[in-house]
């Protein structure tokens, strides 16, 4: 795997040709951010919609707009955070994405990882969550912190477009978001405590 990029821009560019993930031959564009976050907040969702396809940029549909009321609520806008997905390309109708494709777009996820180093993981969604928490179930892990083994904090929330089929998802992703500002505030100090070495960074290559 190649991780020595310039720039998120680069690492984007190098593996739109080096991936093997199928939904490329139907999808119309990849779709990833290219600044790296100044609050070192990382956000994985599931993949792209049809807004993100054409647009080539993570989550500018409907539940990008609510995600960008979410992070108002807790005082951050979106360009102070990191927003990428599992799968890079939008499926078909946009319908779940399948276990090869999120194993085919796992290299590029983990090079953002490596290159961005996020000081905590937010999961949006069961798709992003079942990389970091195994276990996990979003049901009833939703609004949680859990370290993963690299000592990097994750962060489970539901995803937002869930909410959005499913109002009644809307207040409990508010009050998870409250809990993610709390979380925040006492993260340096537990941050400190707990983070390995960046080398144990690539233990994440292997999950
Ligand atoms: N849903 C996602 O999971 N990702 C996007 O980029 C947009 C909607």
């Amino acid at each position: 795997m190649k991780t020595d990029f310039d720039s998120l821009k680069d690492l984007h560019q190098y593996y739109a040709v080096h991936n093997t993930c199928a939904l490329k031959t139907v999808a119309t564009q990849p779709v990833y951010e290219i600044e790296p976050p100044s609050s070192g907040i990382l956000f994985i969702g599931e993949a792209p919609g049809r807004n993100e396809d054409q647009q080539g940029r993570p989550f500018v549909g409907a539940a990008g707009k609510f995600l960008d009321e979410l992070l108002h609520t807790i005082d951050l806008t979106r360009d102070q955070v990191y927003v990428t997905n599992v799968v890079k390309y939008r499926p078909p109708n946009n319908r779940d994405p399948q276990e090869d494709e999120k194993k085919d777009c796992r290299v590029w996820l983990n090079s953002e990882l490596l290159f961005v180093k996020p000081k905590v993981i937010v999961t949006l969604g069961r798709h992003a969550m079942e990389k970091f928490v195994p276990d996990g179930k979003i049901s009833a892990d939703h609004g949680q912190d859990f370290t993963h083994p690299t000592g990097i904090p994750v962060f489970a929330m539901y995803h937002p477009a869930a909410a959005l089929y499913n109002p009644n998802l809307k207040d409990t992703m508010k009050e998870d978001f409250k809990k993610l500002k709390e979380f925040l505030k006492g993260l340096e100090t537990k941050t400190k405590k707990n983070r390995k070495k960046n080398e144990a960074i690539d233990e994440i290559l292997d999950m």
